[in-house]
Formats: C-alpha cells, structure tokens, sequence
C-alpha cells in the first residue's frame, strides 16, 4: 500500500515566518504581533507595558511604519532596543521585512520582543511574520461595528484590547457588542477593556502577559 501523504504548500511567506519562528524560538524568545487600524494606541500600550514589565523581562521592539521614526523614537526613550522599519508604501509587515531586520536586534538576551504592525485593520491579519500570538487593539472611537466589519483580525488575535475606554461617556458606542460579536468570531479570544492614557486596566493585561511569558 502506498501513504499519501499530504503536505500544506507554505507559500514563501509562510516559509519565512517559520524561519523566523525557529531563530526566535532558539533564541528563547516569546513574539507578539501587535496589530491595529491607525490611532488605536499601539505605540501608548507598548510604552506603558514596557513600564510595567521591564524589571521582570528584557523587552525589544520592532516597529513597523510606512514612513518615519516616531514611534521607535518614543520607545527608544524607554531604552529597550528598538528597529524601525519602512515599508516604503507597504500597509502591513512581512515575514521577510521581519528576517532583515533580526541581526539587528540582540535576541538571546530577550524574553518578549513586540513586532508593532502598520496601522490597518485589514492585511497585517493575512500576514505570519513568525510571531508566537497576534494581539490586536481597537478603540472605542472606532466604533462597534469593527469586529463584524473587519472579522480576520478579530478571528486571529489570541487577545484584544478595547482602548480608550475613558472616552465611553462622550460616545455612543456600544462596548458590550464589540465584546459579543469578537467571542461569536472567536470564542477563546481574551478581552481587556483599559484606558492608555489613565492606566485603568492596564494592570490585568500586563498580568496576562505575564502568564502567557512563562
Ligand atoms: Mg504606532
Ligand atoms: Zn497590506
């Protein structure tokens, strides 16, 4: 009797996130990729989980832009190593954009390295780049009708993280269906509900974090 045996076909993508997958992994290196539409907080919630997590691990940054350096400016401030990249007009990261930089970056001394995506609710979802878990972020001003609109982000992230809640009482939005209609795409997905700018809830999702780590 003949096996047949049947393979999935990795696109080159795929066959470079799990390149990626297998430097970081021996190098004992959790990665997070951190996904949002633009204006969600991602650069504010890495400043503040740096805050919060830098005695207990060492922590790099990769930071994914169309154009400029701000924000591996603002984290370069926190003086944890940071990679800016330019994709030049592309509206998400790649697994190879990912692999260029990595020499970059002192890996065996790190425990955590978050990979902050190009701001788009869209693509970054279609894209491994090697990571361990996506996380995604959206703010109430964007309203509650995202998850149903944009499902793949929603559908891929292990957590998300509903930001801005300090702005609840100047909206209308209805937080408790971003809630039900994130489970009904993804029923395992982890929800925080905190505040950036006050630091409400930041505490509970730097203590997941934390497990998640370990
Ligand atoms: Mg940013
Ligand atoms: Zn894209």
């Amino acid at each position: 009797m003949k096996l047949k045996v049947a393979s999935k076909i990795l696109d080159a993508n795929d066959r470079i996130a799990q390149d990626n997958r297998r430097i970081f992994s021996d190098a004992g290196v959790f990665v997070i990729n951190l996904m949002s539409s633009p204006g969600a907080g991602k650069t504010s919630l890495l400043e503040k989980t740096i805050a919060g997590l830098k005695k207990s691990l060492d922590i790099g940054v990769i930071e994914g832009d169309i154009t400029g350096t701000d924000d591996a400016e603002r984290i370069n401030r926190l003086g944890v190593p940071v990679v800016q990249i330019n994709t030049g007009g592309a509206c998400h990261l790649d697994a190879n954009m990912i692999n260029v930089v990595l020499p970059d970056l002192p890996l065996d001394e790190l425990d955590l390295l978050v990979i902050e995506n190009v701001g788009n609710l869209v693509c970054p979802a279609e894209f491994k780049v090697g990571e361990d878990v996506k996380i995604m972020i959206l703010s109430i001003a964007e309203g509650h009708d995202k998850p149903l609109k944009y499902p793949l982000m929603f559908q891929e992230s292990t957590a998300l993280i509903i930001n801005k809640i300090d702005l609840r009482p100047f909206l209308d939005v209805d937080v408790d269906k971003i809630r039900k209609d994130a489970l009904s795409l993804n029923p395992s997905i982890k929800i925080f509900e905190l505040s950036c700018k006050t630091g409400e809830g930041v505490d509970q999702w730097i203590a997941w974090l934390q497990t998640l780590n370990s």
